[in-house]
Formats: C-alpha cells, sequence, structure tokens
C-alpha cells in the first residue's frame, strides 16, 4: 500500500520561527474569540470552531513544529503559556489545543528519521492540521501503558481496530495518533504509537459526549478502523514515548490549561472582592481572606508548573546520561505535578465560588462560576488520580536516592 503522504506537497523551506511575545499575541486574539462562545460551545456541547479559526490563522497549531520543517519552533514553555491563556477563556478550546500540542510533541521527539513523519509534521505545519489522541481503551480504561487492540502487518500495509471509549474532538480531527500492541501476539504493554489521517480511518460513533463539564471537546467514543503503511507506526516503542514525552507534556500542559481555569475564577473573585471594598470605602469586605487564599493557590500553581518546565527542560539536555534514579524522580514529579494542580486547581475555584457567592452560582453573571467548577471536574479524572497515585507509589518502592 501507498503511504498516505507521499504525494503532499511540502511546506515552504524558509519558515519563520515564531518567538514566544508572537505566540502569545496570537494565543490572546484567539482567546478573545473563545470567551465570546464559550458559554455557547458549553451548553451546545459543540467545538469551539471559532476559537480554532483563529489559532489557525495566526499558525498556532504547527507552532512547535521545528522551524526546518515549516513550523514556528516554539518552546514547551510558550506552548504552556498558550494554554494558560485558553484555559482562562474557554476551558474546552484549551484542552483541545493542549491534546493536539501533546501528539505533536510527540512526533516532533520520537518521529525523527522517518521520512513519512516527517512530511506529517510539514504538512501539519503548512495545512495547520489538527490531530487527536486514542490511547484509551475499552476494557483497559485510562491504563496508557496497555492496549487490547494490534496492529495487523500484512506486506508494508497496516490494519488496526481500537474500540475507543473516548476521542475527543474524534470527529474534527485531521488526524489520530493511536496507541495498539505491535503485533497480534504481543503482550498488552508490548505497544506502538501508529499516527493515521483522514481519510485512511473510518469512526463510528459509539457513545455520545454530555457531560458534567469540557462539553466542548466533544470526546465521544469511536470504533476506530485504520488502514495504513507500516510507515505510520512511529519508530520507538510506545513505552519510550510515553515515558520521555506523552505522560511530562501531558501533565505540564494540562496543568498550564487548568491553572488558567482556576485564575480566571479566581480573577472574578477578586473584581467581586475590590467592587464590594469601592462601594464600602475604608472596610474590608468578609471575603478578604479567602481572595487572598485563593490568590495564594494561584501563585503555588505556577510556581509548581514552573519547576516542571525546568526539570522537563533540562532532562531533555541530559538526554541519555540520567541515571535511573533521576528519571523515576522526574517520573514521580510529574505525577505529582498532575495530581496536586488538579486538585489545587479545583479548591482554588472553590474558594472563589464561596467570594462570589450567589452572583457566582448564578450563570450569566460577570462572576458566573459553575462552567469552571464543572470543567476542572475532568482534571482528577482525565487519567483518574488514584491511577495515578498508585503508579507514583510504585516508583517510590523502587526509588533507592538517599
Ligand atoms: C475531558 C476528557 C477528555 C479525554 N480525551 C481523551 C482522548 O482524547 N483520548 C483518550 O484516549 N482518552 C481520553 N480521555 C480518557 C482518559 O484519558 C482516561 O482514559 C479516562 O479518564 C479514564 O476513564 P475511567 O475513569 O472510566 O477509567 P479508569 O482509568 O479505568 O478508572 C476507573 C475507576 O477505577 C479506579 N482505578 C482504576 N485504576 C486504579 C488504580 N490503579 N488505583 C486506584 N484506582 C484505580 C478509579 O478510581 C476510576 O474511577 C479523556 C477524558 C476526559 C475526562
Amino acid at each position: 500500500m501507498k503511504p498516505a503522504l507521499a504525494s503532499v506537497e511540502l511546506a515552504h523551506p524558509l519558515a519563520q520561527a515564531m518567538d514566544a511575545a508572537q505566540c502569545l499575541a496570537g494565543a490572546h486574539l484567539a482567546a478573545t474569540e473563545a470567551a465570546r462562545f464559550a458559554d455557547q460551545v458549553d451548553t451546545e456541547a459543540r467545538f469551539p470552531h471559532e476559537a480554532f479559526a483563529v489559532l489557525r490563522e495566526q499558525k498556532l497549531l504547527g507552532a512547535m513544529v521545528p522551524v526546518a520543517l515549516g513550523g514556528g519552533g516554539a518552546s514547551l514553555e510558550t506552548i504552556a503559556a498558550v494554554c494558560r491563556v485558553l484555559g482562562g477563556a474557554c476551558a474546552s478550546a484549551g484542552m483541545i489545543y493542549a491534546m493536539h500540542q501533546i501528539q505533536v510533541a510527540c512526533l516532533v521527539n520520537h518521529a525523527s528519521g522517518s521520512a513519512w513523519h516527517e512530511q506529517l509534521l510539514r504538512r501539519l505545519a503548512g495545512e495547520q492540521l489538527l490531530l487527536a489522541s486514542a490511547t484509551s481503551e475499552e476494557a483497559i480504561g485510562g491504563a496508557l501503558r496497555n492496549s487490547g487492540c494490534a496492529v495487523n502487518v500484512d506486506g508494508t500495509s497496516l490494519h488496526l481496530l481500537k474500540m475507543a471509549p473516548t476521542i475527543s474532538y474524534g470527529a474534527h480531527a485531521d488526524g489520530i495518533l493511536v496507541t495498539a500492541r505491535r503485533s497480534p501476539d504481543a503482550s498488552p504493554s508490548d505497544q506502538v504509537m501508529v499516527s493515521v489521517l483522514k481519510p485512511d480511518y473510518a469512526l463510528e460513533g459509539l457513545s455520545a459526549w454530555d457531560t458534567l463539564g469540557m462539553r466542548g471537546t466533544c470526546s465521544n467514543g469511536f470504533r476506530l478502523e485504520a488502514r495504513g503503511h507500516t510507515d505510520q507506526v512511529l519508530p520507538v516503542p510506545f513505552g519510550e514515548i510515553a515515558d520521555v514525552t506523552m505522560t511530562p507534556v501531558s501533565h505540564i500542559l494540562w496543568s498550564a490549561l487548568w491553572t488558567g481555569i482556576a485564575a480566571d475564577a479566581v480573577q472574578r473573585a477578586k473584581s467581586l472582592f475590590q467592587g464590594q471594598a469601592r462601594a464600602r470605602p475604608g472596610t474590608l469586605p468578609p471575603s478578604a481572606t479567602r481572595v487572598a487564599e485563593a490568590v495564594a493557590i494561584i501563585q503555588m500553581l505556577e510556581g509548581r508548573l514552573e519547576l516542571a518546565l525546568t526539570h522537563q527542560r533540562q532532562r531533555q539536555t541530559d538526554a541519555g546520561g540520567q541515571s535511573m534514579s533521576a528519571i523515576f524522580n522526574l517520573a514521580a514529579e510529574m505525577n505529582g505535578l498532575k495530581t496536586s494542580v488538579s486538585a489545587m486547581a479545583l479548591e482554588a475555584v472553590h474558594i472563589a465560588m464561596l467570594v462570589c457567592g450567589m452572583a457566582g452560582y448564578k450563570h450569566g453573571t460577570p462572576f458566573s462560576l459553575g462552567r469552571h467548577l464543572r470543567d476542572l471536574w475532568s482534571a482528577p479524572l482525565m487519567i483518574n488520580n488514584d491511577r495515578i497515585l498508585t503508579n507514583t507509589a510504585n516508583l517510590l518502592l523502587a526509588d533507592r536516592s538517599a
């Protein structure tokens, strides 16, 4: 079978690097549009088309693709900052952007040397393609490092069938990165990652997405059937992709987004508090200490995220030179980032709700917090915190550092 990308025209070879200021300016434009439609996206549980039109215009879908492949060459720090800005406007738009960039990071870090994937990255930057992810599986749940489905190879052709309980924006994506066992006789943890592109796959709806929050991610369940070329399998085992990139980058970008949601909620509480203080000059409103507490939580989330970004950057600089103990510690740190930020961001919104009272509880006020609270409840569940804490506990058992 012929690789689907063989005839694709290459992106312009003289692409320009995108610096942080340029990415953030684009993110603010997209956030303005995202905020305008956030309630509608939430109510109708629909894809945030308006925000994504701006993100594409601003070339932000290909921002992390290397400049040599036609992208913006933006750093993970910059992409995290974009996720935070979007999260403060529309959590669903921010989550979709974060999930897309996690897939891009996996390709950038682990597909070098694969001509098929280099072409995919060029095309992604040139056409601003949107990539989704299918790791969860019916009967496997959120256990990232196990798959039930398998890649079936016939010569250079592959076939893959996955029953996926959740593929966010699956119906709106241009391609999906799918995990599967390497072959029908491989063990559940002997996984590979396969990039499949429209129109080489068919999605058949299995379940609807009518949820408490993150409604605009349109994370329906699908029967995913794909055919392609064996070149579409990433050249390294999925275990390596998960440890080095997918898990830390997911936890960093999700944390940035959750911090953005919580920071917007706390900003609403702060505005209400300042308004109350202006109405009664000389007296501190009763909610004063709660506002201070919520602001302190946001500062802590920001500090925690900054530290994780620094350690992930150091890890990439030291590539290959890290001891097992350092690798275990970093994995435990990234797990801790996810479990603590997901819990503390929710806590900050709970406090903001107490500050805003009925103005926060009602829909349609400048201080409404229902959407923030509902969207953030996905954070501890999105790869369940209990599952992650169990993994961390196992890492700690194996830790021999003093
Ligand atoms: C907004 C959103 C978008 C998503 N998008 C995608 C996507 O695009 N692609 C994708 O593949 N997946 C996606 N997911 C799914 C996600 O990645 C996880 O697979 C899913 O959150 C896990 O679902 P679960 O809680 O039903 O299953 P499980 O993880 O199997 O957990 C089931 C229950 O068992 C308990 N449990 C399980 N294992 C342990 C353990 N080891 N220790 C303690 N308790 C345990 C937990 O308490 C949990 O309630 C998305 C999820 C959300 C919320």
